[in-house]
């Protein structure tokens, strides 16, 4: 006899043997035992849990002739008797499966209405079952409705949609309807090992839930997924590896190490990562999609959930245990919210894999405005302090996926301050709460030029730069002769330069691909009328050996992004933390000018710098 596949082997012959969908078999069976079966129902719900099955056990128990008896009290087929034989083994004239997408013209509709006026062969129902029946043809529907209203005594209709809503109102009025719900991992999983058990297979652990998982719902679909590792392993055990090597899925390490990266703050380890993925052959969008559902998870245990109600394998309980411990609630939430945008902005990405580079580097870089946010709460700076923008200016780095990120994670975001920094006294908590309006309900309205997507032209005086410098706008004539900015245009700041730093790789990498994470990982640390200085992290020399080669196309990128010509340097030394190189490295005259340019776009600085007592060193 020819193998047959494990959904078919395993198929239930019992309503009892339906998984996961005991509120329609209970209700169908009370129906047999009180004899009161209608005569249409129609089964919907998603592919692969059971509606043809169900049909088919409904048609064996309308018309066995030795009904047994559940433990439940509950009628089933007795799968002896030559009803439930035939039908078992589909050989039976009186049971009629037709195809609705095959099927849909109405043609065939009017030959089913002419066959059904005759008796059955052979059985005490003739039982119709159409799959996929919403592929019916409107005229084929409509031809279908008298007969549906009053079938023969001895028909009966059963319908299997996956499509509910094309189905027409007047056929649906017309039958009794049965919602199917996708099959819970946990549910999927101990019926894989009710098979395995049962063909003398061995399957481990993490193997089921794996395959439970890519079922999504749909037993059959994982029954596919068995046979087909069954095929592909022989004898041999088929473990968790197996399964995400046959499968391409993404190992769940993996996402630890994703969460794990915003604790180290390790650049080099994200683009690795990235590497890991790009080289197992993942896309991209897999990763940011199961990433957001390992934070659910993580999350859902922060909360007090237990691992157990989670579709995840025994053997990472442990892990998602300490793991949810090494971040805040609103750090998982912002990394959800980051990992959402990314796979949004990944539809009309050109190079996929350089989004997901960026997505991890951010995520590697996140502690950094959570220190900020830290640091001004221990500093009581609570009252109501910053737009979220305005804290996250020195990592704006960070702002890799989108622009503007939603602002409602940000710890910092909930509060709000007004544009005008300068009547609030800084010492003074009474007077900065009469000035600030609160609330985390309000909207955030972000201000033009603070968007890096809108930079303003070249030719716009940009408007943030304009109060802090009355002084230069005395002594205009004090440009540098290698100005090449018109009169009233001001200089391209640091501040300028680093909101923009995302455009800036993104030429860059347009110019050559790898610059543009190189530059990712790097940090503009001066900016002269001449010359821009970059650097990178200690341990991260080979990004510094990668620009060093590629300073010409970086100077091209500089040129292309900000409209000016600058001598680019790669200069040894780690990235100072936060605003340091602001504060501790800038000694000319020049940086002077920009720190003070600086503290008035932010406020959060010009509060830390004047709560420390920070001092320019000479
Ligand atoms: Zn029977």
């Amino acid at each position: 006899m020819s193998y047959l596949v494990m959904a078919r082997r395993w198929r239930p012959q019992q309503f009892s043997d339906v998984v996961g969908q005991d509120h329609v078999t209970q209700t169908l069976q009370q129906a047999i035992k009180r004899g009161r079966v209608a005569h249409a129902y129609i089964f919907t719900g998603p592919r692969g849990v059971g509606k043809t099955t169900s049909a088919r056990l409904l048609a064996k128990a309308v018309n066995c002739t030795d009904l047994q008896t559940s433990s439940l009290g509950l009628p089933e087929p007795c799968n002896k008797c030559h009803q439930c034989l035939d039908i078992g083994a589909a050989y039976s004239l009186d049971v009629i499966e037709i195809d609705g997408a095959s099927n849909n013209r109405v043609e065939d509709v009017r030959n089913l209405r002419e066959n059904i006026k005759f008796a059955p062969s052979a059985l005490a129902k003739k039982v119709y079952i159409i799959d996929e029946v919403h592929m019916l043809s409107t005229a084929a529907f409509n031809a279908l409705l008298k007969t549906l209203e009053e079938p023969p005594d001895h028909a009966m209709f059963i319908f299997a949609t996956t499509e509910i809503h094309k189905v027409p109102a007047t056929v649906l009025s017309r039958c009794q309807r049965f919602d199917f719900k996708r099959i819970s991992t946990r549910e999927i999983r101990n019926h894989i090992e009710t098979i395995v058990k049962g063909d003398k297979i061995t399957v481990d652990d993490t193997a089921m839930v794996a395959i439970a998982v890519k079922a999504e719902g749909a037993l059959r679909d994982a029954l596919s997924i068995l046979d087909q590792l069954v095929a592909y392993q022989g004898d041999e055990p088929i473990t968790g590896d197996i399964v995400r090597q046959a499968l391409g899925l993404i190992d769940t390490d993996l996402f630890f190490a994703a969460t794990d990266l915003a604790a180290t703050g390790r650049v080099h380890l994200a683009i690795e990562l990235a590497d890991m993925l790009a080289g197992g052959g993942h896309d991209p969008r897999e990763f940011l999609h199961g990433f957001q559902r390992h934070l659910m998870n993580l999350l859902f245990i922060r909360a007090g959930g237990k691992p157990e109600e989670l579709d995840i394998a025994e053997s990472f309980y442990e892990k998602y245990i300490s793991s949810s411990t090494m971040h805040t609630d609103e750090d998982f939430l912002r990394m959800a919210d980051w990992a959402s945008q990314a796979e949004d902005l990944l539809r009309d990405a050109l190079d996929p894999q350089l989004r997901l580079e960026l997505f991890l580097v951010k995520i590697a870089r996140m502690d950094r405005a959570v220190d900020i946010g830290l640091l001004l709460q221990s500093l009581g700076a609570e009252p109501e302090s910053y737009t979220a923008e305005e804290v996250r200016g020195p990592v704006s780095k960070a702002k890799v996926e989108s622009p503007a990120p939603a602002p409602v994670n940000e710890p910092a975001a909930a509060i709000k301050v007004k544009k005008d920094t300068e009547t609030a006294k800084p010492d003074s908590t009474d007077a900065a709460e009469n000035d600030v309006t609160k609330g985390p309900d309000e909207p955030e309205e972000p201000d033009e030029p603070d968007t890096p997507d809108d930079p303003p032209p070249p030719n716009d005086p940009a408007p943030t730069a304009t109060p802090p410098t009355p002084d230069k706008d005395d002594s205009p004539p004090a440009k540098g002769p290698e100005s090449d900015s018109p009169e009233n245009e001001p200089q391209l700041t640091l501040m300028e330069l680093r909101e923009r730093w995302e455009e800036f790789c993104d030429n860059a990498h347009a110019m050559r691909a790898s610059l543009g994470s190189t530059l990712q990982a790097g940090a503009p640390i001066s900016l002269n009328n001449g010359s821009l200085e970059i650097t990178w992290s200690d341990d991260e020399s080979l990004w510094r050996d990668k620009a060093r080669k590629n300073l010409p196309i970086i100077e091209k990128a500089f040129e292309k992004t900000f409209g000016t010509k600058k001598r680019v340097s790669v200069i040894a030394g780690n990235i100072p933390k936060g605003a340091a190189p602001l504060i501790q490295k800038t000694q000319s005259e020049q940086n002077k000018e920009e720190l003070t340019l600086v503290l008035e776009d932010r406020p959060v600085w010009k509060h830390l710098v004047e709560r420390l007592d920070l001092k320019l060193k000479d």
